[in-house]
């Protein structure tokens, strides 16, 4: 009767392990790029806002020069609403979030933790979800 999944057995980790520079990509490989990811993931969350919860990416920060678009960028769209301040970031061909500049902090992106080489997301054991829902730019879009 229908399909048989197995759970997944990996171990959970409290970090996932990168490399210093660590590239990554959207689904379809359009659009590549590298993060400088000198002290590992940096503060990984999930977030409440109208626009995280319907993604559901887990994402870590860098500052904005530390994340190079590689590739594709031509093939990149942006997404932005309500206040305009948050660019979000995805390919066009595969709809992939790939990384954002941050609302509540402009000077970094966001990214796609999930968009990393080797990186499975899910092993990660503890995800804090920031309260964006909160958030005073927010009153508009409940
Ligand atoms: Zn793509």
């Amino acid at each position: 009767m229908g399909v048989n999944y197995t759970l997944s057995k990996k171990p959970l980790v409290e970090v996932i392990d990168v490399r210093p520079v660590h590239h990554g990509s959207c689904h379809c490989g359009s659009v590549t790029f590298s993060v400088k990811l000198p002290n590992g993931l940096v503060d990984p969350r999930r977030c409440n806002c109208s626009m995280c919860r319907r993604r559901g990416a887990i994402v870590a920060s860098v500052p904005l020069r530390d994340l190079e678009v590689v590739e594709g960028q031509n093939v990149l769209s942006i997404y932005q609403f309500n206040t305009r301040t948050a660019k979000h970031y995805f390919c066009s061909r595969c709809g992939i979030y790939t990384h954002h500049q941050r609302r509540s902090d402009p000077t970094l992106y966001a990214f796609n933790i999930a968009c990393l080489e080797g990186v499975d997301p899910f092993v990660l054991a503890k995800v804090p979800v920031y309260d964006g829902e909160d958030h005073p730019s927010d009153q508009n879009d409940r």
